[in-house]
Parts: structure tokens; sequence; C-alpha cells
């Protein structure tokens, strides 16, 4: 069984596989490995790396054409992969359905890694957490970056400098490195989230907890959030305009799998927050958690700097790659049999994460958003 790895198309930064995954690969079953030419160029991994790691370096077109499975982080073109291959990629088959359905149709064998169940023993394949990790990480470095005074408090001989104050939005995976990130950086933090179990998280990292009460939480949602109530919304509007006019910095996380990521920061508030101030948006490519929004740009609103990216985890390609590497090697643990692909159905983490084979959408999410669609 031959692994290919495709190179991503500009601006992504990653590349699923690092030279120091191809060894562990090749132990897994795979007779080889191949990678297409500068794949890793970006991740500042050299071709010479991976043929010294024992990989093959190839065009794209002769991977595409030889090799049964097929890796890559944003998902390609469909006319690129013939019937029969074995695609693994990050498809967001909840918010792109009809993708999934365009490589069903055509008998792609498609798994998507952010659809790897919350469950304990997948944890170490969850390429969300790992990807949300990076995102939180560099929201604050980048809010840093942008704001126009210090992090940290500082006591010299020209005054006190009073430290940033940081809200964050949505205390999730992203979230909670966010918090984490901007502590150490010296920050005064709090968080805000609809999921109870957020709390208990939030304070054990030394932010405050906003709270707003009589939240939807759903223990049924897989460790997800649910969209909740309209008179709820209204309560949670109502307390985050009052945190967030105080705040310097907002970082925005808040998401719900397959539908439009919830409006927290309303264009009221930016008009009421201080100038000067950076709101992070990382929900963006869902449509943002805040008014002012726009996906892949900084825009400035009443002098309230807004970066709407989704994709943060691009610009640490590194330790990202290494990261969604280690998770790949780990579903391939579960999903290799007798040096071959398992679909064995039985299997959760398979049943799951299989997106589509022989002709059909195998994923239960995936057939309970088509249903949702149609009913
Ligand atoms: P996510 O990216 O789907 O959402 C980010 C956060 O936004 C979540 O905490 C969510 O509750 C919050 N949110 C959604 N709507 C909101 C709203 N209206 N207002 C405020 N906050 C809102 O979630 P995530 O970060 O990937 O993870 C969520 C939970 O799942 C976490 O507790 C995490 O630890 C858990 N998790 C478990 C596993 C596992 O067991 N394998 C893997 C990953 C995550």
């Amino acid at each position: 069984m031959i692994l290919g790895v495709l190179k991503e198309a500009e601006p992504e930064r990653r590349v699923s596989v690092l030279p120091e995954h191809v060894k562990k690969l090749m132990d897994l079953g795979y007779s080889e490995v191949w990678i297409e030419n500068n794949a890793g160029e970006a991740s500042f991994q050299a071709d010479s790396n991976y043929s010294d790691a024992g990989a093959i370096v190839k065009s794209r077109k002769d991977i595409l054409a030889g090799a049964q499975v097929i890796l890559s982080i944003q998902t390609p073109k469909e006319s690129e992969i013939s019937p029969e291959k074995i695609l693994i990629t990050q498809m967001n088959p909840l918010s792109n359905p009809e993708t999934a359905q365009v490589f069903a149709k055509k008998g792609v064998s498609v798994f998507s890694m952010d659809m790897v169940p919350r469950t304990t023993k997948a944890q170490a394949m969850d390429v969300l957490s790992s990807m949300a990790t990076s995102a939180g990480y560099k929201a604050v470095l980048q809010a840093a970056l942008h704001l126009p005074k210090f992090f940290p408090m500082f006591m010299t001989a020209a005054g006190t400098i009073i430290p940033a104050k940081v809200l964050i939005l949505g205390a999730g995976v992203a979230g909670l490195q966010a918090i984490s990130t901007a502590k150490r950086l010296g920050g005064v933090v709090e968080a805000f989230d609809v999921r109870a179990a957020a709390k208990e998280e939030v304070l054990s990292l030394g932010a405050k907890f906003v709270e707003v009460e009589g939240a939807t939480d759903d223990t049924s949602a897989g460790g997800y959030a649910v969209e909740q109530t309209e008179e709820y919304k209204q309560r949670q509007a109502a307390l985050i305009q009052e945190h967030a006019i105080k705040s310097d910095v907002i970082i925005c996380t808040a998401q719900i799998p397959g539908r439009k990521a919830p409006l927290l920061i309303q264009e009221e508030t930016l008009h009421k927050m201080k100038p000067g101030s950076v709101v992070v948006d990382l929900a963006a490519s869902t449509g943002g958690n805040c008014a002012g929004t726009k996906n892949n740009e900084t825009v400035v609103v009443n002098g309230v700097s807004i970066i709407g990216d989704s994709n943060l985890a691009s610009s640490i390609p590194l330790d990202s790659s290494k990261m969604y590497g280690k998770n790949l090697i780990n579903f391939f643990k579960e999903i290799i049999a007798d040096g071959t692909i398992n679909f064995d159905f039985e299997n959760e983490i398979i049943h799951h994460t299989c997106v589509s084979h022989a002709g059909s959408i195998i994923s239960p999410r995936v057939l309970d958003k088509f249903s949702s669609v149609t009913s």
C-alpha cells in the first residue's frame, strides 16, 4: 500500500506529514511513502529531508495516479482524485455536505479528520484539538502585536502600566490555550462559555468565569455546544457587552459544528469599545462571533482592530504539522489491519470519521446533516 502526501495550496503552510513521521508510517504497513515536490517547503522541510527519512519525492501527477491512500489537509479538487482512491483530509463535511456528496458519488473513500469522535480513545487522533491549540496560542500573540499597550503590568520609574484586560469568548480547546497564553503574557483574563463544564477549566487556569444563567447544555452533543434560546441570547449579549467595553483584547473562539458561529459582539458593542482594542476572531470562516469580522481580513471599526482568521494553525506550520502528522499516525494505528485500510464500521472511530465509501455517505453526523437539510 503506497501513501501519497500532497503539497497544500497557498496560503496554507502546513504539510500533513513531516520527515520524522515517515518511518513510523512505514512501520504501520505502508510499503512506500511518496511526497509531492516541495510539499514541506513552507514548514522548512526540504525534499532532501524527506528522502533522507525514507520517502520518495514525486510529482503531484505521479502521486495522484499511483498512491492508494492520499493525504492532504485542505481537500483537493474532486477532479484530481480518481474513484477507488482513499483520501484522508479535513473536508469539514458538516459545513460542506455537497462536497462530501460529490466525492461519495464518484466512489472515492474519504476520511475527514475533523470528524474523529470526541471519545477518550480518539483524543490522540483529534486534529481539531491540535489545531485549536495552535490557533488559541497564536491569536493572543496576534492581539499583543496589534495592541497599542503592554500585556503585563509594569512598575517603572516612569509610572505604573496597568495590565491588558483580555476577554475570551468560548472556552473550548482554543479558548483554554488562549487563556494560558494571555496569562503567561501577564494579562488579566476572563472567559465565557455556554457549557457548564467550561467553568471549572477556566477557573483552574486562573481566569475569571463570566456566567450567564440558564444555558442549554446538552451532554449528548458529544462535548460540543448547542444552539441557545432567544431569551438566553439577549441576556448573554447584554453581559458580554458589559465586559467587552472594559476589555483591551477579545479572542473569539465560539463555534457550533456545522452551524453559523454565534454572534457575540454586536455592532453596538463595537461602537462602545475602547479605540485601540483588538478582537481576534477564530470563528471568522463560519461567520464570526463579532459583527465586524471579515474572513481572512483585518478591519478597523471605531478604532477597534478586528482580525478574522480561522486558520492561524497554518501560521505555526512546523509544530502544527508535527501535531497533525502525529494525529494521523494514531489514526492509522486504528484503521490499518493486515497492511490495508480496514473499513470496519463496527469501530466507532472508523464509522464516524469515514465520510464516504463505496458510493455512499457513511458518517452518522454527515447523514444527519443531509436529513436535516431535506426535512
Ligand atoms: P468548538 O471549537 O466546537 O467550540 C469552541 C467553544 O465555543 C466551545 O467550548 C463551545 O462550548 C463554545 N461556544 C459555542 N457556542 C457558544 C456561545 N453561544 N457562547 C459562548 N461559547 C460558545 O469546541 P472545542 O474547543 O473543539 O471543544 C469543546 C469541548 O470538547 C471541550 O470541553 C473539549 O475539552 C472537549 N473535547 C473533547 C475531546 C475528546 O474527548 N476527544 C476532543 C476535543 C475536545
